[in-house]
């Protein structure tokens, strides 16, 4: 099964941004460079404000 994907909101400049639930480096937000997940080997660790969570089986087709 495909994993989730979160949309994450930056705590320092609110930029939203989407995020692997597995992702396997870490992730920065694309404006400010904050760490927004880090990878821990299997779920990442979520470090901004989850403000939606995606599933992705739903692909525009
Ligand atoms: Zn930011």
């Amino acid at each position: 099964m495909s994993g989730r994907f979160y949309r994450v909101t930056c705590p320092d400049c609110e930029n939203e941004q989407i995020i692997y639930g597995k992702a396997a480096t870490e992730v920065a937000c694309a404006v400010c460079g904050h760490v927004l997940a880090r990878p821990t080997g299997g779920k990442a660790v979520i470090e901004g404000e989850v403000t939606e969570t995606v599933e992705r089986r739903a692909e525009h087709a």
